[in-house]
């Protein structure tokens, strides 16, 4: 009752009042559990205005940009949702709950046990869980209908641009190695269609596409 509380709180203060209007969205940031995916002695944080260490040197993305990432991403309930970037698994049982079946990659095995133990406490089935170089996307289940990368990359990885459905959204903070925008890249007849969405700082994406290790 308490998480609750504090999950209506989060949405209040920081998601409705910064903007995010999709009330799907909103709705699945009031039902997901975030402090299940935060380590034992950060729980009291879980609810903060900002990113929490999840070990491996990794973050859980601060609310607000979860909130922002999955809005830009258009979800009906329908679709394919790739996910680069598990972490905690937070974002990706945020996309379980708005769309159909989500594939989600993370280069860093401990990370991605961890994440599918609490997917699967919490019943998040329709999420396949995969340990990899996310910059090389999923070419034998594309193409996706939206597809989400939660680290900071160079340049928007082309694989990814490859396996997007026509109208296909993809989300990903492109910059520097300390800071980005996060840009949004839809794909049209024509080619594609980029917007800035804003500053924001993530984690290095590290792989093929991605920076160097
Ligand atoms: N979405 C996560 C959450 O809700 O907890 C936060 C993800 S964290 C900011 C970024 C993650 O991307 C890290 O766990 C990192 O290991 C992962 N990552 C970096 N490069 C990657 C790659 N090439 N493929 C897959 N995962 C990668």
């Amino acid at each position: 009752m308490e998480y609750a509380t504090a999950r209506n709180r989060m949405v209040e203060s920081q998601l409705i009042s910064r903007g995010i209007k999709d009330p799907r969205v909103l709705d699945a940031m009031r039902k997901v559990p975030r402090h299940r995916f935060v380590e034992e002695a950060l729980v009291s944080q879980a609810y903060n205005d900002h990113p929490l260490p999840i070990g491996e040197k990794q973050t859980i993305s601060q609310p607000y940009m979860v909130a922002l990432m999955t809005e830009a991403l258009e979800l009906q309930g329908q679709e394919r949702v790739l996910e680069i970037g598990t972490g905690s698994g937070y974002q990706t049982a945020i996309l379980a709950e708005l769309a159909e079946k989500i594939y989600s990659i993370e280069r860093i095995r401990p990370l991605s046990v961890k994440a599918q133990r609490i997917l699967d406490e919490l019943g998040y089935f329709n999420v396949v869980l995969k340990v990899g170089d996310g910059t090389l996307g999923l070419k034998e289940e594309a193409p996706f209908d939206a597809i989400i990368v939660t680290a900071g990359s160079p340049d928007v990885p082309q694989p990814l641009v490859d396996q997007l459905s026509m109208g296909g959204r993809l989300v990903v903070p492109v910059g520097d190695r300390y800071t980005q925008s996060l840009m949004k890249v839809v794909r049209v007849k024509e080619g594609i269609t980029k917007t800035d969405l804003g500053g924001c700082r993530f984690v290095n994406l590290l792989g093929t596409h991605g920076w160097k290790e």
